[in-house]
Formats: C-alpha cells, sequence, structure tokens
C-alpha cells in the first residue's frame, strides 16, 4: 500500500512465562511461549491499528525463529529486513515476577543471532523509505549489531525519516549500570521523539523525583517530543513550546508487559500521518490519549503480542 511506511529496528525474541506466577524461575513448574522484544511488539502494535510497519533485526534459522518470522508475517508486518543467522540461535528470555513483586529475568545471548546482525546485512532500501524509523538500546550493546544499528539509524535519517526512540532498559543484560547509562546516552542526541518510563527517567538522570525539572535533564534543544509514561497515571508530554499530562485510563490490569509498545506503536501510527501534530498542543493532547487508552488495553490480557488493540478496541475505550 502507499501508506507512509514505520521501520521498527532491534530484537525479537521468546519470552518464557512461568505457568504460575509468584514464583521464582527455579520454582517455576513449567513455561508458556510468549512472542516478544519491543521493537517486535511495536511494529505489530502498527499494523494492528491499520498502519504500514517493517521489522528489521536477524532471527536464528532455528524453529523459534521461524515461528517469530510466521507472526510478523500473520501480523502483516514487511519481513524484507529480516535475516536469519544460520549459526545463532533466537534470542530467548525467562521472565517472572517473584512472589516479591520484583520481576525477574534470564537470557540467552551468548551470542544470539539478534547480536549478529551485521551492517552490510541491512536492507538499506527498506530503511530509506521509512517515513519513521524506531530503535531500542539492546542492539547497542556488542558489536556487530551496535555498527549495524548506528549505520540503520544514519541512514534513515539521511532520507529524512523521523527517528524515535525508547531504551526499553533491561539492566541485567548489560554489563553495568554505567555502561548502560553510557550507551543510551550515547545516541540520545539524535532521536526527535524519545519516550522513557518513569523508571528509566529516575535511572538516567538520577533523581527521584518524577517532575518536569528532572524530564527537563533528559531535554535537547533538537527534541520534536519527550514523553515520560508513569504506568497507571498515564503519561507527560514535552516540546519545545508546550508540556503537560494526560491521565490514563482505568481497566482491570493482569499483565502490563508490552504496554510502552502499544503506547509507542499508536504514538506513531498517528505522527507518521502528519508531523504537524507534534507543535499542535489539542491534537497532540488526543493522540496521547488514544495511545494510553492502547497502553491501558495491552495490560488486561496476559503477554505482549496478542494484548497488542486493534483501532475499533482502542476508540471504544477512547469513547466510554
Ligand atoms: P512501559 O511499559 O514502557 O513501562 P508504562 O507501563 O508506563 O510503560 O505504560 C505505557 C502506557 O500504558 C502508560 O502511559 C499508560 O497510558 C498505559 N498503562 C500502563 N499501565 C497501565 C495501567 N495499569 N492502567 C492503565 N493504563 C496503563
Amino acid at each position: 500500500s502507499d501508506k507512509p511506511l514505520i521501520v521498527s529496528f532491534g530484537e525479537m525474541l521468546i519470552d518464557f512465562v512461568p505457568t504460575v506466577s509468584g514464583v521464582s524461575l527455579a520454582e517455576a513448574p513449567g513455561f508458556v511461549k510468549a512472542p516478544g522484544g519491543a521493537p517486535a511488539n511495536v511494529a505489530i502494535a502498527v499494523t494492528r491499528l491499520g498502519g504500514k510497519a517493517a521489522f528489521v533485526g536477524k532471527l536464528g534459522d532455528d524453529e523459534f525463529g521461524n515461528m517469530l518470522a510466521g507472526i510478523l508475517k500473520e501480523n502483516g508486518v514487511i519481513a524484507t529486513g529480516i535475516s536469519f543467522d544460520t549459526g545463532a540461535r533466537t534470542a530467548l528470555a525467562f521472565v517472572t515476577l517473584r512472589a516479591d513483586g520484583e520481576r525477574e529475568f534470564m537470557f540467552y545471548r551468548n551470542p544470539s543471532a539478534d547480536m549478529l546482525l551485521r551492517p552490510e546485512e541491512l536492507n538499506l532500501e527498506l530503511i530509506r523509505s521509512a517515513k519513521v524509523f524506531h530503535y531500542g538500546s539492546i542492539s547497542l550493546i556488542v558489536e556487530p549489531c551496535r555498527s549495524a544499528h548506528l549505520q540503520a539509524m544514519k541512514v534513515a535519517k539521511d532520507a529524512g525519516a523521523l527517528l524515535s526512540y525508547d531504551p526499553n532498559l533491561r539492566l541485567p543484560l548489560w554489563p553495568s549500570e554505567e555502561e548502560a547509562r553510557e550507551q543510551i546516552m550515547s545516541i540520545w542526541d539524535e532521536a526527535d521523539v524519545v519516550k522513557v518510563s518513569d523508571n528509566e527517567l529516575e535511572f538516567l538522570t538520577g533523581s527521584d523525583k518524577i517532575d518536569d525539572e528532572t524530564a527537563m535533564l533528559l531535554w535537547r534543544p533538537n527534541f520534536k517530543l519527550l514523553l515520560v509514561t508513569l504506568g497507571e497515571k498515564g503519561c507527560n508530554y514535552y516540546t519545545k513550546n508546550f508540556h503537560g499530562s494526560v491521565e490514563a485510563f482505568h481497566v482491570d490490569t493482569v499483565d502490563t508487559t508490552g504496554a510502552g509498545d502499544s503506547f509507542v506503536g499508536a504514538l506513531l501510527c498517528k505522527i507518521v500521518d502528519d508531523q504537524s501534530v507534534l507543535e499542535d498542543e489539542p491534537r497532540l493532547r488526543e493522540i496521547l490519549r488514544f495511545a494510553n487508552a492502547c497502553g491501558a488495553i495491552t495490560t488486561t490480557k496476559k503477554g505482549a503480542i496478542p494484548a497488542l488493540p486493534m483501532t475499533a478496541d482502542a476508540l471504544e475505550l477512547v469513547n466510554e
């Protein structure tokens, strides 16, 4: 179709989630496969809402990689930017919510296929055709994926794409907190639109106050939009000319996985059609209300991808 294209770059993996909650990984009696990876979730969030999206990343040429590629295709995500590694295997994560409320992660990444994407494997024609280019941070951690990430960003930017960044901090992946902060900040200035969660705001600024002053520490003069998402409290937005907050929707939350990706997908879906909304506060607030509704709906079902809403679902909540 001739709809404007959103390209989402990064990892796609399978989360193995315990069949019962509130136990440690070691105590889990069994696991359910939940496809995920923030950039892949964002691509599917876009197509669920009727937008056009491509995913760029690398999978293992194995059972799990083929399963993930199938999920992208079923959801109408353009797959011409996906590479397959014949040596390394698809990334896997074991994720559990322990009884103490803490999330526990364990990753299979030694190295996994996503980390082995090489710059020369990038589908540059696809990346050049992006109106919006979205990315996370995990692909910055090691070479050669880091170089591929930096090159893809540059190619997209040079071709005129709006750059959208969600750091998606998953700490155990980095060798240290300092390295995580350093890598995230090393590409901070490049983005046009940046979304952080309240936890990431604290982590990146070192402040324990989630307020405007703290958010402004992350602002850059070239930014078009900075968002701080606050879970059940909605989101705060900052542009050159105005800032404010948009309340969340009250829903019966069962699993918050993917809420941020759903929010970002919804936002990008609207921005890609008309970037002038970034300079128009009433229209931007309307879009953020829609994005909050998408995030809220995603928390009402288990898993990320199965819980991503269609436009009609989101509008139903918005118009309630
Ligand atoms: P992340 O998943 O990146 O941590 P959040 O949890 O802040 O991001 O979720 C993104 C958006 O999804 C929020 O701004 C909010 O609008 C919506 N959302 C998340 N959790 C809830 C919740 N428990 N109830 C209602 N809306 C929620």
